[in-house]
C-alpha cells in the first residue's frame, strides 16, 4: 500500500527533483536542502552542517530560531492569529509604539513583504506631494538610483535598471526618474517642482554590497531638505543591525523622512515590513486609502516587538560592528590575487572577483561543498551576510575555507 509517507522525498536529490518539476524556476538555488537550523548554522536532510553566510538576505539577522523570537511567536499563536485591521488586536498598538520609538519617528504603517513596504512609501510620498507640497494632480515624480533593488512588483521593477528584472514585464508605472547612485549633483539636477521623493538604499545590497562615497548620504539629506523632497531610505536589508548600526543611515549621521523596514523585522519567522515616519507624511492617510489583510497581524506584531527589544540591547549591532571590521580587514589582508575588491560595512561583505576569473557562482558552489552557504550576485560578486549571532570562531573557520576557494577561482 502506498501511503503519503512512503511517497515522501528523502534525499536532497529527490527534494530538488520535486522543486524542478513542480515549482516555477524563478530562482537558481544552491543544491542544498535545509531541514533544521539553529543560530548561524543549518543542517541539510542528509545531516550535513553548514555555516549560513547569507542569513536569508538578512532576514535572519538574529540567527535561526532565536529563543525570544520563537517564544513570542508561539505565545501569540496560542492566543490569536489574525483579526484584520477591521478590529483592533492587543499587539498592534504596542508594536507601533515600540518601533516608532526605535526609529525616533511619530508613526508606523505595517505591511508584510518588503516590496509592499516600498509600494507603501511610494504612495505616501505621492500623497504628501499632492496634499502637502502642492504638486499638480498626477504630476508627482520620484527619483531613484541606477542599480537599485527595491523588490519585484511591476511598479518597482519598472524603475529597476537590471534588464533581467524588467524585460517582458512592461508596460510600467510612469513617474520615476533614475540618477546614478553616489552622485548628489545628478540628484539635485533631476529635482523639479513636481519631485516628491528620492528613494535610496544606504548601501546597495543586491547590486553587490556597494557602499556609497563618503558624505553622499549627508549631501542627499541636505539637498532633499533644501528642495522640499522626501528622503526615503530603503533599510529593508541594510537596517536592523546588519551594518553595525540599528539603521545604516546612522553611519552617516543622517535621518531620512521615511524608513522602509522589512526582512529582519519579522525575525526570520514572518514576513513583516513597515514604513516609519512622522505625522506630516504618514498622518495624511485616511481610512480606506491603503491597507493589507495581514498587515499588523498579532503574530507579526508580537514578533516585531521582540525584534525591537533585541535591537534595544545593542548587542547585535555591536557584534556586527566589531566582528565585521575584523572580518573585512582580515579578508582584505588574506585575499588572493583573484580578488579585485573586498567591500562592506559591519557583517555585510561583498567580494568582487577580477573579471575573467571563475564566476562567483562557482565559488559559492565550492564553498557549499566546504560547509559554507553564501550567494553570488551579478556574476562577479560573492556576498556574505552571516546571522549577527555568528562567533569569531565561526568566522575564523570560514576564512580558512573562503580564502582557498577564492584562490581556486583562478583556474
Ligand atoms: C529584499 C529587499 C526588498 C524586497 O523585499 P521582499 O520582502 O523580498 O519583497 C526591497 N528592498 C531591499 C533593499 C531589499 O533588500
Amino acid at each position: 500500500m502506498t501511503t503519503e509517507t512512503c511517497r515522501g522525498p528523502v534525499t536532497s536529490e529527490q527534494h530538488i527533483e520535486l522543486v524542478e518539476r513542480y515549482s516555477a524556476h524563478n530562482y537558481h538555488p544552491l543544491p542544498v536542502v535545509v531541514a533544521e537550523a539553529e543560530g548561524a548554522w543549518v543542517t541539510d536532510v542528509e545531516g550535513n552542517r553548514y555555516l549560513d553566510m547569507l542569513a536569508a538576505y538578512s532576514a535572519i539577522n538574529f540567527g535561526h530560531g532565536h529563543p525570544a523570537l520563537v517564544q513570542a511567536a508561539k505565545d501569540e499563536l496560542d492566543r490569536v492569529t489574525l483579526t484584520s485591521r477591521a478590529f483592533h488586536n492587543d499587539q498592534f498598538g504596542p508594536f507601533c509604539r515600540d518601533l516608532a520609538e526605535l526609529c525616533d519617528k511619530d508613526m508606523v504603517l505595517p505591511m508584510n513583504s518588503g516590496a509592499e513596504g516600498v509600494e507603501t512609501a511610494l504612495k505616501t510620498a505621492r500623497m504628501w506631494g499632492y496634499r502637502s507640497k502642492g504638486v499638480a494632480e498626477d504630476r508627482a515624480k520620484i527619483i531613484v538610483c541606477g542599480d537599485n533593488f527595491h523588490g519585484r512588483t511591476i511598479t518597482i521593477v519598472g524603475f529597476s535598471t537590471d534588464p533581467e528584472a524588467r524585460n517582458d514585464f512592461g508596460p510600467f508605472t510612469p513617474g520615476f526618474e533614475t540618477v546614478q547612485y553616489g552622485d548628489v549633483d545628478a540628484l539635485e539636477a533631476a529635482i523639479d517642482e513636481n519631485t516628491v521623493a528620492f528613494l535610496v538604499e544606504p548601501i546597495q545590497g543586491e547590486a553587490g554590497v556597494k557602499v556609497p562615497p563618503e558624505g553622499y548620504l549627508k549631501a542627499v539629506r541636505e539637498v532633499c531638505t533644501r528642495k522640499n523632497v522626501l528622503m526615503i531610505a530603503d533599510e529593508i536589508q541594510a537596517g536592523l543591525g546588519r551594518t553595525g548600526y540599528t539603521f545604516a543611515c546612522e553611519h552617516d549621521g543622517v535621518v531620512p523622512d521615511l524608513y522602509i523596514l522589512g526582512k529582519a523585522l519579522g525575525g526570520g519567522i514572518m514576513p513583516v515590513s513597515a514604513v516609519v515616519g512622522d505625522r506630516d507624511t504618514l498622518g495624511l492617510f485616511r481610512p480606506g486609502e491603503h491597507g493589507s489583510t495581514f498587515g499588523g497581524n498579532p503574530i507579526a506584531c508580537a514578533i516585531g516587538r521582540a525584534v525591537v527589544a533585541l535591537l534595544r540591547t545593542g548587542e547585535f549591532q555591536r557584534n556586527s560592528a566589531e566582528l565585521g571590521a575584523w572580518f573585512i580587514e582580515t579578508l582584505r589582508a588574506q585575499a588572493p590575487d583573484t580578488v579585485a575588491e573586498v567591500r562592506g560595512r559591519g557583517l555585510w561583505v561583498g567580494i568582487q572577483l577580477k573579471s575573467g576569473r571563475k564566476p562567483a557562482r562557482a565559488v559559492c558552489e565550492e564553498l557549499m561543498r566546504e560547509g559554507i552557504l553564501c550567494k553570488d550576485t551579478h556574476v562577479t560578486t560573492i556576498r556574505l551576510a552571516p546571522p549577527l549571532v555568528v562567533t569569531k570562531e565561526d568566522l575564523e573557520w570560514a576564512l580558512e575555507r573562503i580564502v582557498p576557494a577564492l584562490a581556486a577561482a583562478a583556474s
